[in-house]
C-alpha cells in the first residue's frame, strides 16, 4: 500500500570526460536535478584517452560551472564505470542524448554495463536541441582555429582555453 512518503532518497550517477564541460552537459544536469534529489557528477579518467585539461582542471571547471544549482557532488574515477557504481549507494547512472548517433552507442555500453553490473540502470536525458550538437570535442576545434565559442561553454571556460593555447 502507498505510504505517501518517499524512503530513499532518490540519487543518480552522471559520468563523463567533461573535457570541457559544456552548456550541453550543464542543461543535463539541470534536468537530472529536477528528478533526483541528489547528482554525483563523476570526471572519468581513462589512462589511454589524450584530454586537453588535466583531471586536476577538468575538475575545478566541473565544480565552478555546476555551483548553485542544487544537490550536486563532484568526483573523479580512473577505470571502469562500473567499479564506480558497485562501490556507490546509487545504481542509476544518467547519460545525455544529443541525436540518435549517441544512441547506437549509448544502448551499447548500457548495455555491457548491465552485462557487468546487474543492477545497473542506465536513464537518458535529452538535451534542448539548441545544445544538440555540440560536443566537447567540436568546440575544442573551433577554439583551436580562433573560433568564438561563448554560446556553448562558460565565460571562464573560455578564458581557460586561451591560456592553454597561448
Ligand atoms: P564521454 O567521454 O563519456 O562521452 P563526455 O563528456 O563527452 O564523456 O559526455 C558525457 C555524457 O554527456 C554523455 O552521455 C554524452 O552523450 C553527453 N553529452 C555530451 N555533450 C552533450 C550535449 N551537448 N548535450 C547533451 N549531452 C551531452
Amino acid at each position: 500500500m502507498y505510504s505517501g512518503s518517499r524512503k530513499t532518497e532518490m540519487k543518480a550517477i552522471y559520468p563523463g570526460s567533461f573535457d570541457p564541460i559544456t552548456f550541453g552537459h550543464i542543461d543535463i544536469v539541470k534536468r537530472a536535478t529536477r528528478v533526483f534529489d541528489e547528482i554525483i557528477v563523476v570526471v572519468m579518467m581513462n589512462p589511454h584517452k589524450k584530454y586537453m585539461f588535466s583531471l586536476e582542471e577538468r575538475l575545478s571547471i566541473v565544480r565552478r560551472s555546476l555551483k548553485g544549482l542544487g544537490s550536486i557532488d563532484v568526483d573523479s574515477h580512473e577505470g571502469l564505470l562500473v567499479d564506480y557504481v558497485r562501490a556507490s549507494s546509487s545504481r542509476i547512472v544518467i547519460r545525455g542524448l544529443r541525436a540518435i548517433s549517441d544512441f547506437e552507442m549509448e544502448l551499447q555500453l548500457a548495455h555491457a554495463n548491465r552485462r557487468l553490473l546487474h543492477d545497473f540502470e542506465s536513464m537518458f536525458f535529452m538535451t534542448d536541441t539548441k545544445y544538440s550538437f555540440i560536443s566537447s570535442s567540436i568546440v575544442k576545434e573551433i577554439i583551436s582555429f580562433g573560433g568564438d565559442v561563448s554560446e556553448w561553454v562558460p565565460d571562464f571556460v573560455v578564458k581557460a582555453f586561451k591560456k592553454k593555447l597561448h
